[in-house]
């Protein structure tokens, strides 16, 4: 890794000047919320050497600048509540927090977008678009906490992707600041464009390594009027999952198709006190369908209940939205309390081989002698793997670890599969990235790091290193 200089008194006081005395800081106390994001081991924690919270584009701008002239490095951070410690400053440096960016700044009815500030949550955006008649289609299970402008970073996905696609498919235009410290505006309001490089997706992704997002449009959507959420109850994980396949042969397309297993049903049910419907032994797959009319959602209805049961489901029921998302949202939090630490996987694979890859990970985990949760996007083929350290020792954890990772991902990129679907690389998967991919990819990627930050002081030490 690069060496970098320190954050001297002289330079905390030159931030103090662009931001204000109260939004620069470097005590440790404080700076401690700033040290992790919400990967479950506190081995990837790593403090600050200063933290800024800066409120306008400009004054990013000037601390980009300063740290290129000191050579210092800079980590753009929103909520924290990434999954790969990307926003962990391991090079300790500045934080630079877009907390204060939290102003929705329009929302056009007519032309059907929202501008907003990268510091607001997701789920104001989502209300403030309900509120005007509209549908913000972005959907992260982290939404009550994560912020717009780290869903950009990240191409968050979450449980509309089947339908809607991910982050990047929401959005038609951003202000950043470079690794420079200039400002630019990346995308248009356009439904399409060929002028030129597409570089708004390329820094959609690209998790805080090639700019720092400051503002968003954002595209909105006409309410859904009519909504069902059915969940269907199976006896074992590869039915539930085969049942994505059978739904798109048989031309349905869904919001929705999320996946729990039986062991996460359980964990969540205890977690939350409220009893879950065959919970002894269903595997869940939830299902959001929409349609035009009643008529067209009984139809769809009767179709999905239909298919489900023609393979292998034990029952199918209409389901209480708001507990049935309330459970499916807890998993995080509900199987913490089974193994304080954890490792999360976010594999995904062409939607066709998830059956294959949901067996796989259940095989390989017994194989390495790790507890593992899993719930899935299982529509768009991500499957989130939660495996437990429980009581091993820290040297064993990281033996099994590695033994299983090694495997699953040889299984996996053997799919067409890839390390991530939506958390990303970070600092938590990068050696497994640098050892998984194409090295031409490789070396492409490298090579435009290189070009927009030569200094290397925008997020170092994330998705791959990069030789001076
Ligand atoms: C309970 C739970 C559920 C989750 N569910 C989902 C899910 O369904 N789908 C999903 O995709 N993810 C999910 N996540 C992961 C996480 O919420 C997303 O990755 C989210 O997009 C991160 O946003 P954040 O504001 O917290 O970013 P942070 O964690 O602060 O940062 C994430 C990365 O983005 C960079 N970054 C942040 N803001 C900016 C900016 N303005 N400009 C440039 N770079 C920036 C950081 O440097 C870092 O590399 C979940 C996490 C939790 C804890």
């Amino acid at each position: 890794m690069q060496k970098y200089n320190p954050v001297t008194p002289e330079i905390l006081a030159e931030l103090k000047s662009i931001v204000g005395d109260k939004f620069a800081f470097a005590d440790p106390e404080k700076s401690e919320a700033y040290s992790r994001d919400e990967t479950p081991d506190t081995k990837y924690s790593h403090l600050p050497e200063a933290v800024v919270l800066p409120k306008t584009t400009e004054e990013v701008a000037r601390i980009v600048k300063l740290a290129n002239r000191e050579r210092i490095s800079v980590i753009p951070r929103g909520a924290g509540t990434g999954l790969a410690c990307g926003a962990v400053p391991v090079t300790g440096g500045i934080v630079l927090s877009l907390e204060r960016f939290d102003r929705i700044i329009d929302v056009n009815t007519d032309a059907m977008y929202m501008v907003v500030q990268a510091g607001v949550r997701t789920e104001e955006v989502q209300k403030a678009a309900k509120a005007a008649g509209l549908f913000y289609a972005g959907d992260p299970c982290s939404g009550d906490s994560c912020f717009i402008g780290g869903n950009l970073a990240t191409n968050a996905g979450g449980n509309r992707a089947v339908k809607y696609g991910t982050t990047r498919h929401q959005v038609y235009d951003f202000e950043m600041v470079t690794p420079l410290g200039d400002i630019v505006h990346l995308g248009s309001r356009l439904t399409k464009n060929t002028t030129g490089y597409c570089l708004e997706q390329l820094v959609m992704g690209s998790e805080g390594t090639l700019g720092i997002i400051t503002q968003a449009t954002l595209k909105l959507k006409a309410l859904p009027q009519h909504v069902i959420d059915l969940l269907a109850v199976f006896p074992d994980v590869e039915k539930a999952i085969a049942i994505v396949g059978h739904m798109l042969r048989a031309g349905m397309s869904p919001t929705c198709v999320e996946f729990m297993d039986n062991a996460t049903v359980q964990s969540v049910e205890r977690f939350l006190h409220e009893g879950l419907p065959q919970s002894d032994v269903g595997n869940y797959i939830i299902i959001q369908m929409e349609a035009d009319s009643e008529e067209d959602l009984e139809n769809k209805t009767v179709a999905l209940d239909e298919l489900c049961t023609e393979n292998g489901a034990l029952s199918v029921l209409v389901a209480d939205s708001q507990k049935i998302w309330k459970a499916r949202k807890a998993f995080t939090e509900a199987t913490r309390v089974e193994s304080a630490v954890q490792s999360f996987e976010d594999v995904v694979v062409p939607v066709d081989r998830i059956p294959e890859a949901a067996e796989a990970s259940n095989r390989i985990a017994a194989k390495c002698g790790l507890a593992l949760r899993m719930v899935s996007h299982a529509g768009d083929g991500n499957i989130h793997l939660t495996l437990f350290r429980s009581d091993l020792s820290e040297a064993e954890w990281d033996s099994r670890l590695g033994a299983f990772e090694n495997e699953l991902y040889e299984v996996v990129y053997r799919m067409g599969g890839r390390l991530s679907g939506e958390h990303g690389i970070g600092y938590k998967r990068k050696d497994l990235m640098q050892r998984f991919t194409d090295p031409v990819e490789l070396d492409m990627m490298r090579r435009i790091k290189k070009a927009l930050d030569p200094g290397l002081i925008l997020n170092p030490g994330k998705i791959f290193d990069v030789d001076d």
